[in-house]
């Protein structure tokens, strides 16, 4: 039978981009239907914008810092509306690119909404075309809790568009948004506080990192709350926001802000036409090799649910095109050992296990740990402190994991991540030369275990 499209791709996001051209690229007919904004959710309202307001939040202790350096500067006064309008002429810059990168590499785009109407059909404005394999690359959309009063909170969707920096905002969750987004506010001079209903947050993270970070951010002044969560939201007379928690303290602030996790977006999307299934969490199931139960559909990036993170979804995408269209340079994704950063104030990066998952696993493990106080803030005030963490497998001595919390730690993770994957020892650390004065020169001068 002959289609319209050997593939057809539902979301320009990160995963279906990189899907698409390199598809195309492969000699395959390739359509992607977008319905909201080029680039997805990291270019739009994700890692890239998140990023620039994380730059421009850290310019507060930059000039506080500079004094110690013989620096005097005035009055430091910070325009919101500025930085938003820079983003968004960014972004936009970015949008384009997108389209240019779609285009030159032959993929035809439909702007529009994709309904599936069958295993191989797609309908976009009206028109529908078929293809012989569709890849679903929806993503993932915020999940506030249905709590009364809910609709008086933001999430990171609308956070990046605020007409003006609140005066006091209430962040809600303990996971990566929540954490960079209480930096981004709290830096950039709104009164923060952070709710999170556990005992401490980012859960899932090395205890040594959570600590340190929970330290670090006290010192900092932001207000931290554990085991504190939401019951009602009310709006009151002077357009302030009124939170009940469950324990029965009230916070009155000007702006809920909720971080509490992402669905897979699939809304209208027709899945009832098709065979396609949802696994337990209400993501899209589907094989190691990306197929859903609808053998002509496959699905990647976070609608699937897998690990939620840009370079997961772009190494997904680029599975799928070789598999279908250059088998012979098939590779499946590795899902060990991917570096991650969490870009707080003092900034997280981790690679491999952390020190409980190791334990939990049966290693008998080694602990080298080292805090100390970044070279940069010896001639200011600032007490912050690095930490860096290795977790060594004491019978084979290979590095299980490497953690950090300080400045740069996703610059300095990145790098940590190729030798873990290559299976590099703690000798091999040790025998690396350090480059010097930095912070980094650190993970390969740990001599002495802390624990075992
Ligand atoms: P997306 O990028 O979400 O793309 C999906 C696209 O599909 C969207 O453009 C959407 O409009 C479109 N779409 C949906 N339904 C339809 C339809 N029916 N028809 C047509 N189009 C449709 N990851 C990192 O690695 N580093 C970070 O620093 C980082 N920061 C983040 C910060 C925030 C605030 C958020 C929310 C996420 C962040 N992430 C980060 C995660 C990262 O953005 C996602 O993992 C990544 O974008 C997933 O890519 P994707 O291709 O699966 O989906
Ligand atoms: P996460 O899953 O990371 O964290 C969700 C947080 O919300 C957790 O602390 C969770 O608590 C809490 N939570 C969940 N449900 C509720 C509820 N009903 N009431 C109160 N608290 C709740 O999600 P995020 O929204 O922070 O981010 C989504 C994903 O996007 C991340 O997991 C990450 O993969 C990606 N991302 C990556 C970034 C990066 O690479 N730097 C930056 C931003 C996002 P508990 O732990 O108790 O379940």
């Amino acid at each position: 039978m002959a289609y319209d499209f050997d593939l057809y791709v539902i979301g320009a996001g990160s995963g279906g981009v990189r899907s698409a051209r390199f598809a195309a690229g492969f000699g395959a007919k390739v359509a992607v239907a977008e319905s909201r904004y080029l680039g997805g959710t990291c270019v739009n309202v994700g890692c890239v914008p998140k990023k620039l307001l994380v730059y421009g939040a850290h310019f507060a202790e930059d000039f506080e810092q500079s004094a110690g350096f013989g620096w005097t500067l005035g009055e430091a006064d910070f325009d919101w509306a500025t930085l938003i309008a820079n983003k968004d002429r960014e972004i936009n810059r970015l949008n384009g690119i997108y389209r240019n990168l779609l285009v030159n590499s032959g993929v035809t785009l439909h702007e529009g909404h994709a309904t599936l109407i069958g295993p191989n059909q797609v309908e976009v404005n009206g028109q529908r075309y078929s293809a012989k394999h569709i890849l679903i690359a929806t993503g993932g959309w915020p999940q506030i809790p249905d709590i009364p009063g809910h609709e008086h909170a933001i999430s990171s969707n609308e956070a990046f568009f605020l007409k003006a920096l609140p005066k006091r905002v209430l962040v809600v969750g303990g996971g990566y948004i929540a954490v960079e987004f209480a930096g981004i506010f709290h830096g950039l001079g709104a009164e923060t506080q952070l709710l999170y209903r556990g005992d401490l947050f980012l859960r899932g993270f090395d205890g040594a990192v959570r600590k340190h970070l929970q330290e670090e951010l006290t010192k900092r002044g932001l207000d931290l709350q554990f085991n504190a969560d939401i019951e009602r939201i009310d709006k009151q007379a002077d357009g302030s926001l009124k939170a009940t928690l469950k324990d029965g303290r009230e916070l009155v602030t000007d702006c809920v802000f909720y971080a509490t996790g992402r669905r897979p977006m699939l809304d209208n999307l027709g899945l009832e036409n098709t065979g396609v299934k949802l696994d337990k969490r209400g993501f899209i199931q589907v094989d190691e090799q990306y197929q859903s139960a609808e053998p002509s559909i496959l699905a990647i990036g976070d609608v699937i649910g897998r690990v939620q993170l840009t370079p997961v979804a772009l190494a997904e995408g680029m599975a799928v095109a070789r598999r279908l269209f250059k088998p012979e340079q098939y590779r499946p994704v590795d899902y060990n050992m991917i570096p991650t950063a969490v870009f707080s104030q003092p900034s997280i990066g981790t690679v491999g296990l952390t020190e409980e998952q190791a334990r939990e696993a049966g290693h008998a493990v080694q602990i080298f740990e080292s805090r100390f106080r970044p070279m940069k803030l010896t001639l200011t005030d600032c007490q912050e402190r690095t930490l860096m963490k290795l977790v060594v497998d004491a019978e084979t001595d290979k590095v299980l994991g490497c953690h950090m919390v300080g400045p740069d730690a996703g610059e300095i993770i990145q790098g940590l991540g190729i030798a873990l994957k290559a299976g590099a020892t703690k000798r091999d650390f040790d025998e690396t030369i350090g480059v010097h004065p930095t912070a980094a020169e650190e993970f390969v001068t740990m001599r002495t275990p802390v624990a075992g």
